[in-house]
C-alpha cells in the first residue's frame, strides 16, 4: 500500500498516513479496538456460538450519530486501542475461533481494507479458514472491494442514505449515495443475491442493513427503493429500528442536531416498514422497534422472514 497519497476510500483525500491525518484519522498501521465473540448480528452471521468480530479504531464517515464515537471518532482515546500488530492479532484471532463459529467478521473495515489479504493468508498458514464478513458502513471504494474479493465470503453494508443533503449533514459526505451505490452494485457483482447457509451459518452473500433515523422516513423510502430498482428485492435485508441518541449529542458536545435526540416514532417506523413490504421484500429481517431501548442490535427481537 502506497500511503504518499492515501485513495482506499471514496474521501480520497490524499493522506499520507505513515506521517500526517487524513479525514479518518487513521495511520497507516493498523489500530483495532477489540477482537471477540460478537453473538449480536445477524443470526446467519453470528450462529448459534456468535461471530470472532475484527473492530478496526477510526472511520471514514465520521457520522454524527455514532455508537461508537470512543473507538471511531476523530480523537480515539489511545487506551482503546488493544492489536497493533498482525502477529498479535492472528494469535487472538485463533484463540477466539476456537469457541466462537468459523466466522471472522472484519467491522468498519474501510480505512484499513489493505490489511486484510495479508492477514487472511497468515491465518490460512496456521490452518484456519474462517468465513469472513466485510462489515461495512458502506461508503467503500470500488477498486478496493475488488482487491479483497479472494479474501471476503459475505457483504454486510449499510446503505445508510440516498438523500445527499443529509448525507452531508450527518456524515460529512454528499457524495454517500453516489459512492455506495457503485459499492452495493460492486458487491452484488461479486456475491449475487442468494445467502446459502450450512446448518443456519451464512458461508458467502450479502445482507443489506439500514437503520431508520427519526425524522427521515423519505431517506429510507428512498434506500429501499434503490435496492428494489438497482439490485434485488430478492437480497436479504435486515431493516433496523434501533437508533438511540448516543453521548455525544446528548452532552452538548454536538449542538446541531436536535432531531437526532429523540428515538424513532412508531409511526415513522410503521411508514418505511409499510413500503417494505410494498416494495416485495421478502428475505431478512425487520427489527421490532423495542430494540431502541438497548444500544446495541439485538436480532432476537427481529422478525425473521424468508429464511
Ligand atoms: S481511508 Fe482515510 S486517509 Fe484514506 S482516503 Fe479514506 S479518509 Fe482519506
Amino acid at each position: 500500500m502506497d500511503f504518499g497519497a492515501c485513495h482506499i476510500c471514496p474521501r480520497s483525500c490524499g493522506a499520507n498516513r505513515r506521517v500526517a491525518a487524513g479525514f479518518c484519522h487513521a495511520p497507516s498501521e493498523p489500530e483495532i479496538a477489540s477482537i471477540c465473540v460478537h453473538k449480536g448480528e445477524e443470526p446467519p452471521i453470528s450462529g448459534a456460538k456468535g461471530i470472532c468480530n475484527l473492530f478496526f479504531a477510526h472511520c471514514n464517515l465520521q457520522c454524527v450519530f455514532c455508537q461508537n464515537h470512543d473507538i471511531s471518532g476523530t480523537a480515539v482515546d489511545k487506551d482503546k486501542i488493544f492489536y497493533k500488530d498482525l502477529d498479535s492479532v492472528v494469535d487472538r484471532i485463533a484463540e477466539v475461533l476456537q469457541t466462537s463459529e468459523n466466522m471472522l467478521g472484519f467491522v468498519s473495515p474501510s480505512h484499513y481494507a489493505y490489511v486484510i489479504p495479508e492477514l487472511m493468508e497468515r491465518l490460512h498458514e496456521r490452518g484456519l479458514f474462517p468465513t469472513t464478513v466485510y462489515n461495512t458502513n458502506g461508503y467503500d471504494d470500488v477498486e478496493t472491494l475488488q482487491m479483497v474479493e479472494p479474501y471476503v465470503d459475505i457483504y454486510l453494508p449499510d446503505l445508510k442514505y440516498m438523500d445527499s443533503a443529509l448525507a452531508q449533514k450527518y456524515s460529512h459526505a454528499a457524495d454517500y449515495p453516489e459512492k455506495a451505490a457503485k459499492a452495493l452494485q460492486e458487491m452484488f457483482r461479486q456475491k449475487g443475491s442468494a445467502l446459502p447457509c450450512d446448518d443456519g451459518v451464512a458461508f458467502r452473500g450479502i445482507i443489506i442493513r439500514h437503520l431508520v433515523l427519526p425524522g427521515a422516513v423519505e431517506n429510507s423510502i428512498k434506500c429501499l427503493e434503490w435496492i428494489a430498482d438497482n439490485l434485488s428485492t430478492n437480497l436479504h435485508i435486515s431493516l433496523m429500528s434501533q437508533y438511540f441518541p448516543p453521548k455525544q449529542l446528548l452532552d452538548g458536545s454536538m449542538k446541531d442536531f436536535p432531531e437526532l435526540t429523540r428515538t424513532l416514532s412508531e409511526d415513522e417506523y410503521e411508514q418505511v416498514k409499510e413500503k417494505f413490504y410494498a416494495l416485495g421484500f421478502h428475505k431478512g429481517w425487520v427489527q421490532e422497534l423495542a430494540s431502541n431501548e438497548s444500544f446495541r442490535p439485538d436480532f432476537s427481537k427481529k422478525e425473521a422472514f424468508g429464511n
